[in-house]
């Protein structure tokens, strides 16, 4: 049985280093498949996704963080949201996109993501009306290999120097059908005040440590995955949550959105489309209302 998708946060060396791991398979497989992505989509996404989910793992309730790459490649662009909840969902513009192996053998993320921009916002309070200014922060892409540029992010942008480590395993089934078989990453900050030989012995244990889904597929959790990458160095368990892949979207919410739509607007739709249909970005789910529908909305103007 597959693990649970979950999350571990926790510091180092008095507090000079922040560290967290996070299994996401069964999220990014769930993401793959709404979405329909191409095998080489699913590892850009699923970065993204564990990414972006180890950069919120400090997220307090109401906070809200998005992770956007805007890219030159034929992939267009890639969209993540998460919260404090462990909730992410996210999307890419072009899913079908596909690129072979690189010289290393592995999906050529690189090749559909290209150049472009990293952009990150961190708004707190939208839900529930008490907004504040968003936190907006952005770095070119460096790499296009998504945990790179995390790391790239973090250090430039954040000036927290980091490793960051992102992968999706896929494989193909019998049947000849690729699946996401193993996800997840981690991601070490170096706060100030870090000393040297800590910095060069997370270094030379970060580099010997094996492929975060190589051990994932063989049923490492986070902390195992932490242990791995920190080697010697102890650490201190903060907290662990459990992740999954969640859109607030509804069938209600799709209503009460072509409500607000104007009178003209819906009596074309009703006329000329019998009808009307919502897709969400998101988590690809599609709202379709039909026209007794539409003629409800518009009979309790
Ligand atoms: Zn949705």
């Amino acid at each position: 049985m597959e693990q649970a998708d979950r999350l571990v946060h926790g510091t180092a060396a008095g507090g000079t280093v922040r560290c967290m791991a996070a299994v996401t398979t069964r999220l990014v497989a769930e993401a793959a498949e709404r979405h329909a992505v191409s095998p080489t989509v699913a590892a850009a996404l699923g970065r993204t996704l564990t990414g972006t989910l180890l950069l919120g793992s400090s997220l307090k309730e109401l906070d809200r963080l998005t992770v956007q790459i805007v890219c030159e490649g034929p992939l267009g662009g890639i969209t993540v949201e998460t919260n404090a909840r462990g909730e992410v969902r996210g999307y890419v513009r072009h899913p079908e996109v596909a690129a072979g192996l690189n010289a290393d053998g592995k999906l050529d993320v690189r090749a559909i993501v290209g150049e472009g921009m990293f952009y990150v916002t961190r708004e707190s309070g939208y839900d529930i009306g008490l907004y504040t200014d968003p936190y907006r922060g952005s770095v070119p892409l460096v790499s296009g290999e998504i945990a790179e540029d995390f790391a790239y992010y973090l250090t430039k942008s954040e000036q927290i120097p980091s490793a960051v480590m992102l992968g999706v395993l896929m494989r193909a089934s019998d049947e000849g059908e690729t699946y996401v078989a193993a996800a997840g990453g981690l991601m070490i900050q170096i706060m100030p005040g870090a000393d040297e030989k800590t910095v060069a012995a997370i270094e030379a244990s970060v580099s010997r440590a094996p492929h975060t889904t190589a051990l994932i597929s063989e049923g490492a959790s986070p902390t195992d995955i932490l242990h791995a990458a920190l080697g010697e160095l102890e650490f201190e368990q903060l907290g662990e949550r459990l992740v999954s892949f969640a859109c607030p979207c509804s069938y209600e919410r799709a209503v009460s959105l072509i409500s607000s739509i104007d009178r003209a607007e819906l009596e074309s739709m009703l006329r000329e489309d019998k009808g009307a249909v919502m897709n969400c970005h998101f988590c690809n789910e599609t709202y379709r209302l039909d026209e007794a529908q539409l003629e409800g909305i518009l009979s309790e103007r």
